[in-house]
């Protein structure tokens, strides 16, 4: 299992919500995490606790400040798990987790506008929120936060976080402006939401280094969990935009996956030289014709760059698999023998 093991806070021995802090992050593999139902992540927490009310549907930024406050006010610790919507098995093990680890949940779902591009698939982003809620019935969160585009950017809307490096590499060099976007939108949630944890996936990886900066930088009293990449049987990981793909770009994107896979045998097997596996890599994805690589990256686990491969390093990749931009990554691990 792709395990997020970490130099703990107080929390972790406590025994309470797995706290990553701000340069302390130490991540481990073991192994590769299935869908929901396969695997350990939160499994049956939805049973653990039975919700007290009922979901609150919240729309308004005024009544979403105002739930936050009531639930600081109660004594209930919030978890928020911040989403673009068009649920899947890869959010619902973050909320699975939020409510194992927290007394409240807060799911916000909200495609922010800021962090597309011009030319990038805004208009197209899957949007389906009665499914979503359908979705997320089981899980009894306290509060489902959908805010309209127009109340978090009004008109004259002029102030946004500008995330250092961090954002400028890999899907930044890529898609200039994104991280900015999330930096400003994660920030607003913050502030709207008051969590006192919040979780994001490994899928992102990148983001959560970016917004472990922001919480840094800016001083935020948050704590940040990474949770596991939920796979597809195939490999493929879980993503909204998967819906993009037809039956023969879906089976062509596993090649992701299996170009993160194969570095892991190298790695596993002994192979240090991260120019070798980077070069393996793409040997796999062009296999693929309709796999249209990006990048295809090996850093350490700040995303600086490598030549030599050890145990917590991250391979990363992305490509355009017919209309769709995917992105995926692994932790390499421990050799084997
Ligand atoms: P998104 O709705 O794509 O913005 O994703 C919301 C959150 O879910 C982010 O923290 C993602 O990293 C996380 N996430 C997306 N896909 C997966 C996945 N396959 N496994 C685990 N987490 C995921």
């Amino acid at each position: 299992m792709l395990s997020t093991s970490l130099a703990g806070g107080k929390a972790a021995a406590l025994g309470g919500p797995v706290a990553v802090q701000a340069g302390m992050v130490n991540l481990s593999y073991s192994g590769d995490v299935r869908p929901a139902h396969h695997n350990q992540t939160g499994q049956g927490a939805e049973d653990q606790r039975p919700a007290t009310e009922a979901t609150r549907f919240i729309v308004s930024l005024n009544e979403m400040r105002r739930v936050a406050r009531q639930l600081k006010e109660s004594g209930r610790q919030v978890g928020l798990v911040p989403t673009m919507g068009a649920l899947h098995e890869g959010h619902l093990s973050l909320v699975r987790r939020a409510r194992a680890e927290c007394s409240a949940t807060v799911v916000s779902i909200f495609v922010n506008p800021t962090q597309f591009g011009p030319g990038e698939d805004l208009a197209q982003y899957p949007r389906n929120l009665d499914r979503d809620l359908e979705l997320l019935k089981p899980y009894k969160v306290d509060a489902v936060f959908a805010p309209q585009a127009e109340e978090m950017y009004p008109p004259g809307f002029e102030t946004f976080v500008d995330p250092g490096g961090m954002a400028r590499i890999l899907e930044g060099a890529a898609r200039p402006g994104h991280f900015r976007g999330v930096a400003t939108v994660v920030l607003k949630l913050f502030n709207l939401v008051q969590p006192s944890v919040a979780y994001f996936g490994q899928k992102d990886f990148q983001q959560f280094l970016v917004i472990r900066k922001l919480v840094e930088d800016l001083n935020l009293a948050v704590e940040l969990v990474l949770c596991p990449i939920i796979r597809e049987p195939d490999g493929l990981a879980f993503s909204s935009r998967n819906a993009y793909l037809g039956p023969e770009d879906r089976r062509a994107a596993c090649a992701l996956y299996r170009s993160l896979a194969h570095a892991q045998e190298l790695f596993a097997a002994g192979e240090r030289d991260a120019s070798k596996v980077r070069e393996e890599m793409r040997r796999v994805l062009a296999a693929e014709p309709r796999v249209k690589p990006e990048y295809v990256a090996l850093t350490d686990a700040q995303l600086r760059f490598v030549s030599r491969l050890d145990a917590g390093c991250v391979a990363l990749v992305a490509a355009r698999v017919g209309p769709a931009r995917l992105i995926d990554n692994l932790i390499l691990g421990p050799p084997t023998s």
